[in-house]
C-alpha cells in the first residue's frame, strides 16, 4: 500500500505554502514544494543562458535537473540546493517567480518532471503543495484541498512574504504581475490550476493561519 498524500493546490499568495508546512510538521509527513522545482529550473535556465521560449531545451534541462531539498537543522526550513548552489533564497524573486510559470506551461516540461515528484511520495505520508497536485500528479490522493484568496489580499501577502526576505518589493507591480502570473496558469492548456473535482475549496481571504489550518485538519481527518 502507498504511503498516503494530501494535495494543496491555488494561485500564488492564497496561504499553501504556509499551511502545508504546517501541516507536514503536525503529521510528522514528507512535503512536497513542486513550486520550488519549476523556479529552480527556471533560474538553471537563466544561469545556462537558456532561452525561456525553447521549449526543447528547456525539457532537456528539466530531465537533468540537479536539485536537491534539504531538511535542515532549523526543522521549517528546507534548503533548497541547485547544482551544489544554494538557491533557497535566490528562486523567491520575482523574476524567477515569472520565469517560472512561463517554463510551466510547456507540457514536455511538465512532464519531465512528474516522477521527480511522485517520488516525494514515501511513508508515513506526503503533503503535497502546488497548481496541479490534485488533478495531475496525484489525481488519487485521498484528500485535496484548494486554497483561495482575492487578489488584493494574496498580493499583499507576497508583499509581507518578500519584505521579511528583504526584497526590495512594490506591491502594485506585485499586484499586476500576481495577476498575470494566474491569468498564464489558469489558462495554460496543460495542467491548469482548476480545483480538483473532489477537492475542498477554502476561501482564506480574511481567515488566520489558524483558522485555516483546522479547517485543513478536519477535511484531513474525515478522509484519511
Ligand atoms: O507556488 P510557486 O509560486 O512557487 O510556483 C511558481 C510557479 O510554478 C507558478 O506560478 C506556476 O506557474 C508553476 N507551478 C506549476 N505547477 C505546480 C507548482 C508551480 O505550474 N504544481
Amino acid at each position: 500500500e502507498r504511503a498516503p498524500v494530501v494535495t494543496i493546490d491555488g494561485p500564488s499568495g492564497a496561504g499553501k505554502g504556509t499551511i502545508s508546512q504546517l501541516l507536514a510538521q503536525h503529521l510528522g509527513w514528507q512535503l512536497l514544494d513542486s513550486g520550488a522545482i519549476y523556479r529552480v529550473l527556471a533560474l538553471a535556465a537563466i544561469h545556462h543562458d537558456v532561452e525561456l521560449e525553447n521549449e526543447e531545451a528547456i525539457t532537456l534541462l528539466a530531465a537533468h535537473l540537479d536539485v536537491q531539498f534539504l531538511t535542515g537543522d532549523d526543522k521549517d526550513a528546507i534548503k533548497v540546493v541547485l547544482e551544489g548552489e544554494d538557491v533557497t533564497s535566490s528562486i523567491r524573486s520575482q523574476e524567477c517567480s515569472n520565469a517560472a510559470s512561463k517554463v510551466a506551461a510547456f507540457p514536455r516540461v511538465r512532464e519531465a518532471l512528474l516522477r521527480r515528484q511522485r517520488a516525494f511520495q514515501t511513508t508515513p505520508g506526503l503533503i503535497a503543495d502546488g497548481r496541479d497536485m490534485g488533478t495531475v500528479v496525484f489525481p488519487t490522493a485521498p484528500a485535496k484541498l484548494f486554497l483561495t484568496a482575492s487578489a488584493e489580499e494574496r498580493a499583499q501577502r507576497r508583499y509581507n512574504q518578500l519584505q521579511d526576505k528583504g526584497f526590495d518589493v512594490n506591491i502594485e507591480r506585485l499586484l499586476a504581475e500576481i495577476i498575470e502570473r494566474d491569468d498564464r496558469d489558469m489558462n495554460r492548456p496543460v495542467a491548469p490550476l482548476v480545483p480538483a473535482e473532489d477537492a475542498l475549496v477554502i476561501d482564506t481571504s480574511g481567515k488566520g493561519i489558524t483558522e485555516v489550518l483546522e479547517l485543513a485538519l478536519k477535511h484531513i481527518e474525515t478522509k484519511i
